[in-house]
Formats: C-alpha cells, sequence, structure tokens
C-alpha cells in the first residue's frame, strides 16, 4: 500500500479531531465533548453538506446529509464522537489527546475507537466529492456522542425524528477485523444484562471462634450460589437457558472454518492454561453465538494482608449474561432470578437488582446490501471476506435496526491491535487508507444493487419517503 496517497492535510484534521478530549463519562470533560461536536458540524459543512447539531438530553447529535436526489439509495453512516476515559495514563507512550504518527500508526485516545473508523469514510466522501461532480448515493451521517456511556439518548432521538433520517441501509464501521489485513463483516453481535446479588446473613460481622457453626457464612452461600449457575462442563444450569437460542446453520459453521483464526489463536491471546467452555462449540464459536453467565465481581468478609477470623454479615457477586438471537434479556433476567432464589441456602437472605440491559444483533450476511458490502471489502483488501459474529454488544444497533427496518452492515476497519477503550489505542494508516477506499467503492456498490431492489419491490426510495411523510 502506498502511504503517499493519503494527503498530509487529512491526517492534520485527523490529529485535530483526536485532539478533543471527548471523554462522555466524565463530565469534566464536558465542554470538550461538545467542541468536538461543534468541529464535526463544521467539517461536515466545509464539504458542502447540510449540517446540524441536534440536541439531546445529552450530548449532542450531528447530522449532516448532501442535498437529496430522489433516485438514489440513502446510505446513512453511523459512528460517535466520543471516547472512552484515557487512564491509566502513565501506560501511554504519548499523551492521549496529543496524537503521534509512529511506525506508520496514529496512536491517540479514539484512533479507533471510533475516530479513525468514522474519519475515513468522511475523507473517502471528501475526495469523492473534490473528484466527481454526483455522488453515486444520497449520504448522511448520524454521528452521536455518548455511545461509551450506553447511547442513552439516541433512541428517543431516532424515535423522534425517524422520518427525516429514513434511509436504505445503515453503515457502521465500529468493531475490529478478524486479523490485521482480513475484510471482515461482523453479521451477529451479542446482546447482554445484567444482575447485581447481595447476599446478608447476620446483622453484623462476628467472631469466628465465638458463632462458627451457629450462622451459615454469607462468602460461602455466594459461592454456592455462584457455582450452581454452571455445570462442571461450562454449560449454564439455569433451566430454560438455552430455549431460545437459535442454532447455528451449516454455512455459519463453514464460516467460522474459513476464518484466518483458530482456536489456538484464542487461547494464546487469553494467556490461559487452556480454552473451555460449552461443549458442542468450538472456542470461536461459543463467543460469538452461544449465551454465556459470567461472574464479573465478588465481595465481602477481610481483603487485607494475614487472618482476620471473621463471619462477615453479608456478601454480594455481579453478574453479566452475554445474550444470542433469540433470546429475550427480561425472560432470562427472571430465569436467573428465580434459579438463584431456588438454590439460595438457609439462613441468609437474597437481594437482586436488575443491572442495564442490551439487545443481541442479527443480520442477514447474503442480504442484497451486504452482498454488495462484501463485494466491495473483497475489491478493496483483495482478500475473501470474514464473516463474523461477534461476541461484543453495540445495543444501539438492533434500535436503529428496528427503528428504520434496513440492513445495517457492521463494516470494521480496526485491527486486533489497536487496542480499543486500552491505552496506546491506535489506528494504522493502512487501514485509514483502505478505509477511504473503502468508503467510495462501497457508495458505488450499493447504487448499482438500488435499482434491481427497486425493481423488486414496488416501495419508494428512502428520500421519497421521507419527502411523502414529513
Ligand atoms: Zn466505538
Amino acid at each position: 500500500m502506498n502511504l503517499q496517497n493519503l494527503p498530509s492535510s487529512l491526517l492534520q484534521e485527523l490529529f485535530e479531531f483526536l485532539r478533543f478530549p471527548s471523554v462522555s463519562a466524565n463530565p469534566s470533560y464536558a465542554e470538550q465533548t461538545r467542541a468536538c461536536a461543534r468541529w464535526l458540524c463544521n467539517k461536515f459543512k466545509s464539504l458542502g453538506l447540510e449540517s446540524n447539531l441536534w440536541e439531546t438530553t445529552g450530548y449532542p447529535v450531528v447530522v449532516a446529509r448532501n442535498s437529496p436526489d430522489p433516485s438514489k439509495p440513502t446510505v446513512l453512516i453511523y459512528g460517535h464522537y466520543d471516547v472512552q476515559p484515557p487512564e491509566p495514563l502513565d501506560a501511554w507512550h504519548n499523551p492521549p489527546f496529543e496524537p503521534v504518527l509512529r511506525d506508520d500508526r496514529v496512536y491517540a485516545r479514539g484512533a479507533s475507537d471510533n475516530k479513525g473508523q468514522l474519519f475515513a469514510h468522511i475523507a473517502g466522501l471528501e475526495l469523492l466529492l473534490r473528484n466527481s461532480n454526483a455522488l453515486p448515493t444520497n449520504i448522511l451521517f448520524l454521528i452521536e456522542g455518548e455511545e461509551e456511556i450506553g447511547s442513552c439518548s439516541l433512541p428517543a432521538f431516532l424515535n423522534q425524528h425517524q422520518r427525516q433520517l429514513a434511509c436504505d441501509v445503515v453503515i457502521v464501521s465500529d468493531s475490529g477485523m478478524v486479523a490485521h489485513g482480513f475484510p471482515t463483516l461482523a453479521y451477529s453481535l451479542r446482546g447482554i444484562t445484567a444482575l447485581e446479588c447481595f447476599v446478608k446473613g447476620p446483622s453484623h460481622d462476628l467472631h469466628s471462634g465465638v458463632y462458627g457453626g451457629a450462622v451459615h457464612n454469607p462468602i460461602a452461600a455466594a459461592a454456592r450460589l455462584i457455582a450452581s449457575l454452571h455445570h462442571p462442563d461450562g454449560r449454564v444450569a439455569i433451566q430454560g437457558f438455552y430455549d431460545r437460542v437459535r442454532p447455528l446453520e451449516a454455512w455459519e459453521r463453514g464460516a467460522v472454518k474459513n476464518l484466518p483464526i483458530v482456536e489456538d489463536d484464542i487461547r494464546i491471546q487469553t494467556g490461559a492454561p487452556s480454552l473451555f467452555g460449552e461443549p458442542g462449540f468450538n472456542a470461536i464459536e461459543r463467543i460469538g453465538s452461544r449465551p454465556t453467565a459470567e461472574v464479573n465481581g465478588i465481595g465481602g468478609g477481610y481483603q487485607g494482608p494475614g487472618t482476620k477470623t471473621v463471619i462477615p454479615s453479608e456478601a454480594f457477586f455481579k453478574l453479566t449474561f452475554r445474550l444470542v438471537p433469540d433470546q429475550d434479556a427480561d425472560e432470562i433476567l427472571t430465569l436467573a432470578e428465580e434459579h438463584l432464589r431456588a438454590h439460595c441456602p438457609p439462613g441468609v437472605v437474597l437481594t437482586i437488582q436488575r443491572g442495564h440491559s442490551g439487545n443481541w444483533f442479527f443480520s442477514n450476511p447474503n442480504a442484497p446490501y451486504a452482498t454488495a458490502a462484501r463485494e466491495a471489502l473483497r475489491e478493496v483488501f483483495g482478500q475473501e471476506v470474514a464473516l463474523l459474529r461477534e461476541g461484543g454488544s453495540i445495543p444501539i444497533l438492533s434500535e436503529i435496526q428496528k427503528i428504520f427496518g434496513v440492513e445495517c452492515l457492521l463494516l470494521a476497519l480496526a485491527s486486533p491491535d489497536c487496542n480499543a477503550h486500552a491505552p496506546n489505542e491506535n489506528f494504522p494508516l493502512e487501514n485509514l487508507q483502505r478505509g477511504i477506499t473503502l468508503h467510495q467503492t462501497l457508495l458505488r456498490r450499493i447504487a448499482s444493487v438500488f435499482p434491481t431492489l427497486r425493481g423488486s419491490q414496488p416501495s419508494p426510495s428512502a428520500e421519497q419517503r421521507a419527502r411523502s411523510t414529513c
């Protein structure tokens, strides 16, 4: 790849974007987060797009679009301008909001998640506009500032502005490629739901000599409850947990076999002595397509050095469940609560608090626009496209899919070693350049599919729908 093709002004602009500490989780960065949204809005204006900051109950959403042509499909590109907190600061080789170019990678917080990946689309559009009079499709950017804190304001915003945001297909580049240089279409993501459990025993901490043997130890009770969640072979033991799980189809198992990674790569990445999990599936299948019950934290009793002979009065543990199609988060929480209450040993009181939930996402990788996107990826990367079910969650995607009722395509531009959410986050220039080319190829491919689709369906384009309903 010839990196000389990348205009230096583009890189300088990416650096400007990365210099905003747009950390949505930390209110002390609120002003800089809003300044980042204004910068982005102005960037779109400089490209000749109609660009606005739309206020929400939280951080504003940037919406930018070209002057739409009703005969063309509308491509909505979703992304986010907020970033994860940069801590721990001393683990960074450069200050996280002072981007540097090192070994053909840009290092900064947000370099890959999501500013770099998003910027590839913006730069792709800029070059397309510079070199041609008309875009192959209509383009609509929807960039939020709360993705890293759960996209709290976005569902209401999307419902409220559904007509103005009507589109034919949604593109998201906010995920990781399966291996460096391997184009990846993630067609499924897991959902998530959470529980916090409190186990209360005696009214106060007790001397284990004076009272030991007379009361139930809350930590032992909590351990018993946690252990009850799984069979020894790794299967989740909650009754009904797997009832709605959509089985893997033969082509999906074939796609896993064709991935440029094997089970042992997972073992090496994790550093675990050996892999472990539900029998009947390999580790890659378990990560993408099987649900889990995880203990994320446990506490209670004495944590200091040496011995303290105490029976603690209480213990707690935190659980999350990764969910897959067609599980329902509320139903899983109910089943888990029933299981825990049924297994709670005597002598303690169990209190359960429900946490946040986010839906799983699934899209057909053989649907028309997904097929066009796979062809675009293959053309740009010169490699067969990896079809991946990802283990992580982007709950807003299923919301977007539900609200707009169109194909949502997750086209990853980050490599596994981009350190998203971690110190020394980075984005290879090669990925930036490929992303720029992909944007242009993608719009052309989508435009070429659209007439066929419109011919087969009597429905008008999103643009015509928007006009007739506004
Ligand atoms: Zn992201």
